[in-house]
């Protein structure tokens, strides 16, 4: 059963058309789903007539520099001033990919405090009920792909085209492992197969996001394989870990990590991979597993004040990289 029941598009509808504006957000550190989403939210809603921004809590990685609209995005990080009086005044928010206002970082309290109609559509576990229409859809492999439905759900079809199909389908792409992930359904095949109609040719998105490496990311990734990861044998986990002087070292900038801990999981009999990152004086932690039987959600947010979904979880370690390790190992077993 669609989450956009015909009672709450009905009354979405009726709110956009008292609308004039609508900011878009989506969660900090921004990765392919939340700024696809957003891009193509955005395009979608200018046709609908409204003015549209999107504000993002901190900036994209560069490695979506090819999508068309992600140009216009804001962030807070450089335009503060502006992105706040923006999410103040706007009639309509619309929370993408996100489950909780606290994900959205230092946008959190002003997306609390504005007036605004607040509209969240994501796919992560527990929604909060910190806005006025809720379409969650845990069973989604992307926020993206509920863009899509949200836009059948419309009667907006006619409206999607080739820029709005790119940016979706990078979402639908990057959160799905390239559609190797359980979370892939028949649906997600057909709402792909709706977006090529539209225009959409997917090679392009493929290669704009996996073929665009820099020599500095690739050789950060070697280093990160041959010298820093241990094989925990006995829960079939692999462990990566990165210093801010290993970054450095490689000139590291934004999204450059980005598949590293997948690159752990791919490993003959490997079960869990699991990524440290020393970024601004923390410890930021990426899980992945194998199988439905292997949660490490549950391990991020019990013990890394983090969470997420079954296989792809994230969290923090307030303290040194050797603790933050020392702690992962000391509640492996646990999870095994
Ligand atoms: P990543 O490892 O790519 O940073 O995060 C993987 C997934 O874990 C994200 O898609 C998101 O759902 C979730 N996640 C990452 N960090 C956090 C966090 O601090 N809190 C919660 N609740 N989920 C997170
Ligand atoms: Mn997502």
């Amino acid at each position: 059963m669609s989450v956009f029941t015909q009672e709450k598009i009905a009354l979405v509808k009726e709110e956009i058309s008292k609308s004039k504006s609508a900011v878009i957000v989506a969660h900090r550190s921004p990765d392919g789903d939340s700024v696809g989403s957003s891009v193509g939210l955005y395009h979608y809603l200018k046709k609908k007539g409204l003015n549209v921004t999107i504000c993002h809590p901190d900036p994209a990685p560069y490695i979506f520099d090819w999508m068309l609209g992600v140009e216009t995005i804001l962030n807070a990080e450089e335009n503060e001033t502006e992105v706040l009086n923006l999410i103040a005044s706007t009639d309509l928010l619309f929370c993408l990919d996100f489950n909780t206002m606290s994900r959205a970082g230092r946008l959190a309290e002003a997306l609390l405090d504005s007036k605004a109609k607040k509209i969240m559509i994501d796919h992560h576990i527990h929604p909060s009920d910190e806005f006025d229409y809720v379409f969650s859809d845990t069973s989604s492999c992307a926020t993206a792909q509920l863009i899509v439905d949200f836009v059948s759900a419309m009667d907006d079809e006619d409206l999607l085209d080739k820029t709005i199909g790119e940016a979706l389908y990078c979402g639908i792409m990057t959160d799905s492992g390239s559609f190797r992930f359980p979370s892939v359904t028949p649906h997600t095949h057909t709402v792909v197969a709706l977006l090529m109609e539209k225009g959409l040719k997917p090679y392009i998105v493929h290669e704009s996001v996996f073929d665009t490496n820099t020599f500095d990311k690739l050789r950060l990734h070697s280093f990160a394989i041959n010298e820093q990861t241990e094989i925990i044998d006995e829960y079939h986990t692999a462990i990566i870990h990165l210093n801010a002087n290993d970054l450095k070292n490689f000139n590291y900038v934004k999204g450059d990590t980005e598949g590293l801990v997948n690159m752990g999981l791919s490993i003959y009999g490997i079960r869990k991979s699991i990524f440290l990152k020393e970024s601004d004086g923390i410890i930021k932690i990426s899980f992945r597993s194998k199988g439905e039987d292997n949660p490490v959600n549950v391990m991020a947010n019990t013990y890394f004040q983090g969470g997420g979904h079954a296989n792809a979880a994230g969290g923090k370690w307030d303290g040194t990289m050797e603790e933050a390790i020392a702690e992962v190992k000391r509640v492996l077993p646990e999870f095994s």
